[in-house]
């Protein structure tokens, strides 16, 4: 039996019960216990002091690479589960590109079981749509969901067939998966550097165009309407993709909508220095994507913030532009670069809290948190929204460190993550 805790005088910010005021929380056997005012603990437990800090249900980030298998100096799911404690989260989904690609059961389990050793947050992969994310054949979706995949995706690949994107969201409906569609089309974006547009006219770079993501969400959205299964745009950039799903809610169709803290901070004009940390697939776009995704996220029609958390090496990164991998590390300061949409008025608290955390549990049928409900799985992020901080290199918790936030001071950190009642991070 583990001690009961007491998180006695912050302010609990909780979108599932349209809270936000001073409040203690109980913690017992891994569950929230009680959430109230002046709660008084059973004898014995652990009475913590959190003042001044924010008590949220645990964030969800819908979309990370870790790297394992496969590709472990970039990162391994152990880091990236640190990465993931360290930035807030309670539970991460990780995509399928690894090598090999997820998409068998033992893939699959082996990544559960690695996330269970770490000890940390909760890992809910998203397997391969089609063997090897070829698009071609489709996966066994079925086993997959057994195994404990939430959701499917070729992520960093486009299912570009669209009688092959049908039937696998015919079987993703049929298993009640979720397809999380990396939106290019490729044929597009041969050779892409970066948002095609002024700014990579003037230096020099091949562009890829709003239009490649656009068409992908359009035709998606007829193949999602006839199909009725869970659609849902990864990492969303442009203002045209914005629209059509603004068009498709209103009819009331099932789908949901992504976007980065860098398409939400940066835009094209990052790039004037060649910088490789801001080479990100999709690109930085242009100061209209930007205030729309901005407006988009605060209205709902984009439901969440994911971070696509990209590690790779300083190898990867330090060399010439057009020869430096795509991603950017997000999962470290992606709460502290956020802050700054609460600061500038774009979200309300309750709906900075929604977004990073009830907004996506709500995704995922049966999935544990996103709510500090009596009787749920104690998933707590403590957050300090007034403190600033200097990213630092070496105190990262990833193995990379591949992010243009690197030494920059940032306003508002997360101070304490819980999993299940236990302590996965504290500063
Ligand atoms: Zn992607």
């Amino acid at each position: 039996m583990s001690r009961p805790m007491l998180l006695r005088g912050g302010r609990v910010v909780d979108p599932s019960q349209g809270l936000d005021g001073p409040a203690d929380v109980l913690i017992e056997e891994e569950v929230i216990a009680a959430v109230g005012p002046a709660l008084q603990g059973p004898d014995g437990a652990e009475i913590v002091d959190v003042s001044g800090l924010v008590l949220s249900p645990g964030l969800i980030d819908l979309h990370v690479h870790l790297r394992e298998p496969g590709g472990e100096h970039k990162e391994t799911i152990a880091t990236g589960a640190a990465a993931a404690a360290a930035g807030g989260f309670t539970a991460v989904c990780a995509m399928p590109n690894t090598t090999p690609v997820n998409d068998t059961r033992a893939i699959t389990e082996m990544m559960l079981a690695r996330a269970r050793e770490a000890g940390g947050p909760r890992l809910h992969p998203i397997a391969a749509a089609t063997r090897g994310s070829k698009g071609e054949q489709l996966t066994e979706m079925a086993e997959l969901r057994e195994a404990g995949a939430i959701g499917i995706s070729d992520d960093g690949r486009c299912v570009m067939n669209a009688a092959v994107m049908r039937r696998a969201l015919e079987y993703a409906r049929t298993f009640d998966l979720l397809f999380s569609q990396h939106c290019e089309d490729h044929h597009m974006t041969k050779d892409a550097q970066m948002h095609e547009g002024e700014i990579a006219t003037q230096l020099g770079l091949t562009g890829w165009p709003r239009e490649a993501e656009d068409i992908i969400v359009a035709r998606d959205l007829i193949l999602a309407e006839t199909t009725g299964a869970r659609y849902h745009v990864a990492h969303m950039s442009s203002f045209g993709a914005v629209r059509l799903i603004r068009e498709a809610k209103s009819r009331g169709l099932r789908v949901s909508a992504e976007v980065t803290p860098h398409h939400l901070l940066f835009t094209d004009e990052a790039l004037l220095g060649y910088d490789t940390y801001c080479k990100v697939n999709p690109p930085l776009r242009e100061i209209e994507d930007r205030e729309s995704l901005r407006e988009a996220l605060a209205d709902g029609t984009i439901d969440c913030i994911a971070t696509d958390h990209a590690p790779h090496t300083d190898l990867e990164k330090d060399c010439e532009f057009e020869a430096a991998s795509v991603g950017i590390n997000g999962l470290e300061s992606a709460i502290g670069s956020m802050f700054q949409l609460v600061r500038d008025g774009v979200l309300k608290p309750l709906r900075f809290v929604e977004v990073l955390s009830t907004a996506p549990a709500r995704l995922i049928p049966d999935f544990e948190g996103g709510s500090l409900r009596e009787g749920r799985a104690a998933d707590i992020t403590l957050l300090d929204p007034e403190t600033r901080w200097i990213l630092d290199k070496e105190a990262l918790r990833s193995k990379s460190h591949n992010t243009p936030m690197l030494d920059r001071e940032l306003t508002g950190r997360p101070v304490m993550t819980i999993v299940a009642g236990k302590v996965v991070h504290e500063l």
